[in-house]
């Protein structure tokens, strides 16, 4: 089995929407990024228009993978793998941000 039948078999895995239960069949598949060993797939379903980010490694006892509910379009998932990770104390400064000033919110939308 060469590389591109294993990404193949992969994602048939994931035949039903997490969302509706129905078959991608009617869906949008993307390859977003792939390596020797690994790819990185966007796939959206006919039906209810959920998406879902899947993750396939190949390591030498086989295939694993994992799949996320997303919001974002395929080229917004590339577009963040690009930036620096969100540090825990930049989360808690945020938050201290907010809960200090009721129209932060407001405030961030005139900007
Ligand atoms: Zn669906």
């Amino acid at each position: 089995m060469n590389q591109d039948q294993r990404g193949q078999f992969s994602l048939r895995l994931i035949q039903k929407c997490p969302v509706c239960a129905r078959d991608y069949n009617g869906g949008r598949i993307e390859i977003l990024s792939e390596t020797d060993q690994s790819f990185l797939a966007y796939m959206s379903c006919g039906f209810c228009s959920s998406s879902i980010i899947v993750r396939v490694l190949t390591l030498p006892h086989g295939l694993v993978g994992n799949a996320i509910l997303t919001d974002l379009h395929g080229l917004e998932v590339l577009n963040f793998s690009d930036v620096e990770p969100v540090l825990s104390n930049q989360v808690l400064e945020m938050h201290q941000l907010v809960s200090q000033d009721a129209a932060f919110i407001d405030k961030m939308r005139n900007l």
